[in-house]
């Protein structure tokens, strides 16, 4: 019986174990929330469909109407995850994906608004506030009414979110808050901030608190709005706090815990980022294949050509795949599996980059017209370019899923490491940990695919696409052991490696998700379940070749070649080779 507290899909793979209990069968929709989502699509395509000019108007002007906001409240676009007791309509993790994924299909912007309100704005009052706390701010949060924003980052923290430099003391029956915010969504529409603030000594690294910042409070202010490449209709402002006191009881969750509780919301959110690219990317497939049986080229339409109907093909895999990674890791969360960080993570960063290669190639394939700006294409690409930058980085959320996963094996090598140092105190104890520990070894190492090192629940006709998965999950736990017996605790340093793992780790749980998702369709029936099991042929080819180069490059490359370079021109701060 599987423990929802403890399972981790990833962590346990990178221990040579598929815990094919957490990803078979694929998650489905109650038929509850089915119906639901029915009524709020034909409430977004009544508020949607008719806008696509304005759409266009508006990311010129960089900004949308005040009235437009206004009817996004009307159709209830801010209630989604809030609570039916709270005037919200619950959803679920997998409702509120499908939900984002239908607005994304008309408007990025839109999308962003209604993502950093639900997903990150108010998430931390759903997760870490009290009663109280939900019943004074979820009902206004709910109607929109309030409308929320999210404000960690700062001009000298992005990344290094526990380097903030706002700070918040406590004055008897509030704290005093003073601090800038950078590039906060929803800055200038908002009326309810999360914010992070240092509550420790100043020299304390990361011991911060989160509260809940109100607009209304005195020295609250916030910027203009930004001028930015995509998603110009949404509003990015600063935001910033002057000697703002804030009541006590707007403290959310603990003291000095806001670092655990950002990353806690940013986990939780991920789905409606993942939502999202899902539905922009279905956008495009749709406009691509439209534009491609309409555009006439040598006395054919382009659709025609083998060329173009290899970028279609692979959006389709893409989108598959995507889908299927987004869907898995909301269906963890609506099951109630704890540690789904790992998982998570893999969802952003591999849905913002399949939805960037999606957009890039829908232009291509437009061709000329994909660069005017009077065809969504080029507005299509500026937008998504931002899912690899926000929510955390795509480089720093390899290395959070690389060192993530691998905490377990670490763990393991620890214990014994400290058994060997006591063999000779403790023989028996420190024998029975080394040849347990030898055994597992062996058993990976001769590649013995049993016990739970294989999938059992899959569907029969899939056992050569399993196998792949399985076979790449026993070098993923040696190449896990090696590498963390190499570097030990200094694997922190080691950026290369650790960004292969990660890549390995990405693939295979999107294999895992591909799998489970042919497979469920299998055993169910539907429509071109033919068509499913020749993406998991080709995803499955795709994730074996990209996997075994990063296996065989982790050892043998040109690491140290390419930092030297790098180095080189960092010091020259130029290109050195100019041919006059
Ligand atoms: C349009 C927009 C909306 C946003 N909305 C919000 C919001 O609502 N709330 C909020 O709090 N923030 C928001 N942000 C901020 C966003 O989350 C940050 O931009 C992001 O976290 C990255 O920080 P940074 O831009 O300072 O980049 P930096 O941290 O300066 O990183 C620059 C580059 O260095 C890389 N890098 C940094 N550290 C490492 C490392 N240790 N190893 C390897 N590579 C590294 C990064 O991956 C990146 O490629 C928004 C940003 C934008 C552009």
């Amino acid at each position: 019986m599987i423990d929802k507290n403890t399972a981790s899909f990833m962590r346990s793979l990178c221990m040579g174990e598929i815990e094919e209990e957490v990803v078979v069968p694929f998650p489905q929709l109650e038929e509850q929330d089915r119906e639901t989502l029915r009524a709020v699509f034909t409430s977004l395509d009544s508020l949607l469909k008719p806008r696509a000019e304005e759409f266009r108007k508006w990311d010129r002007a960089g900004e949308m109407p005040a009235s437009f906001v206004e009817e996004m409240k009307q159709v209830g676009l801010f209630g989604f995850v809030i609570p039916e007791e709270f005037g919200g309509m619950g959803f679920g993790a997998t409702a509120y994906s499908r939900a984002l994924q239908e607005i994304a299909r008309y408007d990025a912007s839109v999308a962003v608004a209604v993502g950093a309100h639900s997903s990150i704005g108010m998430r931390g009052l759903l997760l870490f506030g009290t009663d109280e706390q939900k019943r004074r701010w979820l009902p206004k949060l709910a109607t929109g009414e309030m409308i929320a924003a999210f404000c960690l980052t700062e001009p000298g923290a992005g990344s290094d979110a526990a380097s903030i430099k706002t700070r918040a003391v406590r004055q008897g029956d509030h704290w005093l808050l003073d601090g800038n915010k950078l590039w906060i969504t929803n800055g200038g529409v908002a009326s309810f901030f999360t914010v992070f603030a240092k509550t420790g000594r100043p020299e304390e690294r990361g011991a911060m608190s989160a509260f809940v910042v109100t607009r209304d409070l005195p020295g609250v202010s916030v910027g203009p709005h930004e001028d930015k490449m995509g998603i110009r209709a949404s509003s990015t402002t600063t935001v910033h706090f002057d000697s703002v006191k804030v009541p006590a009881d707007h403290l959310l969750g603990e003291e000095g815990k806001g670092f655990k509780i950002a990353m806690k919301i940013l986990n939780s959110g991920r789905t409606g980022l993942g939502g999202g690219s899902v539905g922009a990317m279905k956008k495009l497939i749709g406009l691509s294949t439209q534009q491609a049986k309409q555009r006439v080229q040598f006395d054919r339409p382009i659709a025609d050509f083998s060329l173009i109907k290899q970028k279609i093909g692979h959006m389709v895999v893409d989108c598959y795949a995507t889908e299927a990674v987004v869907n898995m890791v909301s269906g963890l969360i609506d099951q109630g599996f704890r540690e789904y960080a790992v998982e998570a993570a893999i969802s952003k960063v591999f849905a913002s980059e399949c939805l960037w290669r999606t957009a890039d190639e829908a232009l291509q394939i437009a061709g000329g017209n994909g660069y005017m700006c009077e065809l969504p294409y080029e507005r299509m690409v500026r937008d998504c370019r931002i899912n690899r930058i926000f929510e955390g980085t795509n480089e720093i959320l390899r290395l959070f899923i690389a060192l993530n996963a691998m905490n377990d094996v670490g763990a393991q090598l620890k214990e014994l490491a400290a058994s060997l140092k006591g063999v000779f105190n403790d023989p028996i104890k420190g024998f029975g940990v080394l040849s347990e520990y030898a055994l597992r070894r062996a058993s990976l190492a001769a590649g013995l695919r049993r016990g739970k090192a294989s999938f059992t629940r899959l569907h029969p006709s899939l056992e050569e696409h399993a196998r792949i998965f399985e076979e790449a999950t026993l070098e993923l736990a040696l190449a896990t052991d090696r590498i963390l017996r190499k570097f030990g605790k200094n694997i922190i340093g080691q950026q290369f490696p650790t960004r292969r793992l990660a890549d390995v780790m990405i693939d295979l749980f999107a294999l895992a998700c591909v799998l489970s998702r042919v497979s469920t369709s299998l055993e169910r029936g539907g429509p071109a379940v033919d068509k499913e099991v020749d993406i998991l042929r080709v995803f499955a080819g795709q994730a074996k070749r990209r996997m075994q180069q990063n296996f065989a490059r982790i050892e043998e490359n040109d690491d140290d070649i390419i930092r030297s370079l790098a180095a080189d021109a960092l010091e020259q701060e130029r290109f050195r080779w100019d041919n006059l």
